[in-house]
C-alpha cells in the first residue's frame, strides 16, 4: 500500500498517516518530521534547511527528493508507505513518479483531506494558546504568522497537485473538517478496494474427536463399494472353483456309476461261476 497524504497544515494528515500506519503495516515518510530531525543533528541539510522552515516558506525540492529518494529504498518500507507533506510542489510529484518507476512501484491512492482555511487558523490558533498555557513547546513554524506563511505556500505551490493527481486518476477528496474517526472510516472507504479483499475469517480448527468421526463417516459411505468390489473379486476366483467342484462332483458321480456296473458285472460273472460248477457236479454223479 503506497499513499499520498495531501491538505494543508494542520488538516490532521499526521494523525491519520498514524493510524494508516498501524492498520496496514506501512511507515509514515514525514518530510517535516525529517527535516526536523536534521535540523536537530545539527546536519548539513538541517542547517540549510533551519531557517526556511522557520520563515514557513518550501525547503527547495532537491533537497527533500534527495531525502525521500533514500527513504523509500530503505528495507522497511519495502512493504509500503504513507506520505505525509510529501509532495509538495508539481515538481516534487514528477521526481517522484520517476523515483516508484524506477524502482517499478506505483501509487495506490492520493488523498486530500479538504479543510476550511478560516477555520483551520482558528483551530490551530486555539492549540497554540493551548500548548503554551500547559507549558508545552511548540514548533518554531507553530504559531499564527508562520501559519499564514504555511498555508499561502501550500495555497500557491501544493493546492495545483490535485490537479495533477485528479489528471493520472489517482486523486480522491475527503471531508478533513469531519471528526478523526469519521475521517479514518472515510479514507478505509477510500482504500477498500486498493486493500484487497478482507482475509476470510480462520476456520476455528478441528478437534481430533471430530476429524476421527469424519473419517469414520468416510469409510462407513466406502464400505458397500468395497464390499461389493470384494464379492465381485470372490465370484472371479469361485467361479472356477465351483466348476472344478461341479466336475469333481460329475466325475465322482460317474465314478460311482461305473463302479455299481462293476459290482453288478462281477455278481453276473459269480452267479455264471456257480451255474458251471452245478452242471459239472451233476454230470458227474
Ligand atoms: P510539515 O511538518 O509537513 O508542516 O513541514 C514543516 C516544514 O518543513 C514546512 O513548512 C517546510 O518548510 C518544510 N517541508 C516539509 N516537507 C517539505 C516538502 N515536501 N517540500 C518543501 N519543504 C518541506
Amino acid at each position: 500500500m503506497r499513499l499520498i497524504l495531501l491538505g494543508p497544515p494542520g488538516a490532521g494528515k499526521g494523525t491519520q498517516a498514524q493510524r494508516l500506519v498501524s492498520k496496514y503495516g506501512i511507515v509514515q515518510l514525514s518530510t517535516g518530521d525529517m527535516l526536523r530531525a536534521a535540523v536537530a543533528a545539527g546536519s548539513p541539510v538541517g542547517m540549510r534547511a533551519k531557517a526556511i522552515m522557520d520563515r514557513g516558506e518550501l525547503v527547495p525540492d532537491d533537497v527533500v527528493v534527495a531525502i525521500i529518494a533514500d527513504r523509500i529504498g530503505q528495507p522497511d518500507a519495502a512493504k509500503g508507505f504513507v506520505l505525509d507533506g510529501f509532495p509538495r510542489t508539481v515538481p516534487q510529484a514528477a521526481a517522484l513518479d520517476r523515483l516508484l518507476a524506477e524502482r517499478g512501484l506505483k501509487l495506490d491512492a492520493v488523498i486530500e483531506l479538504k479543510v476550511d482555511e478560516g477555520m483551520l487558523l482558528a483551530r490551530i490558533e486555539n492549540r497554540v494558546r493551548e500548548m503554551s498555557a500547559r507549558g508545552e513547546k511548540l514548533r518554531t513554524d507553530d504559531n499564527p504568522e508562520v501559519l499564514r506563511e504555511r498555508l499561502a505556500a501550500y495555497r500557491a505551490q501544493t493546492a495545483p497537485l490535485t490537479g495533477y493527481y485528479a489528471a493520472k486518476g489517482q486523486f480522491k477528496a475527503l471531508d478533513g473538517m469531519a471528526a478523526i474517526d469519521e475521517v479514518t472510516a472515510a479514507i478505509d472507504g477510500l482504500l477498500a478496494p486498493a486493500a484487497g479483499p478482507r482475509p476470510k475469517a480462520k476456520k476455528p480448527a478441528k478437534s481430533a474427536a471430530k476429524k476421527t468421526a469424519k473419517k469414520r463417516a468416510k469409510k462407513r459411505v466406502k464400505k458397500p463399494v468395497k464390499a461389493a468390489a470384494k464379492r465381485a473379486a470372490k465370484k472371479s476366483v469361485k467361479k472356477p472353483a465351483e466348476k472344478s467342484a461341479k466336475r469333481a462332483s460329475a466325475k465322482a458321480a460317474a465314478g460311482a456309476k461305473s463302479r455299481k456296473s462293476a459290482k453288478k458285472a462281477s455278481n453276473t460273472a459269480r452267479a455264471g461261476r456257480k451255474a458251471e460248477r452245478r452242471t459239472l457236479r451233476r454230470s458227474r454223479g
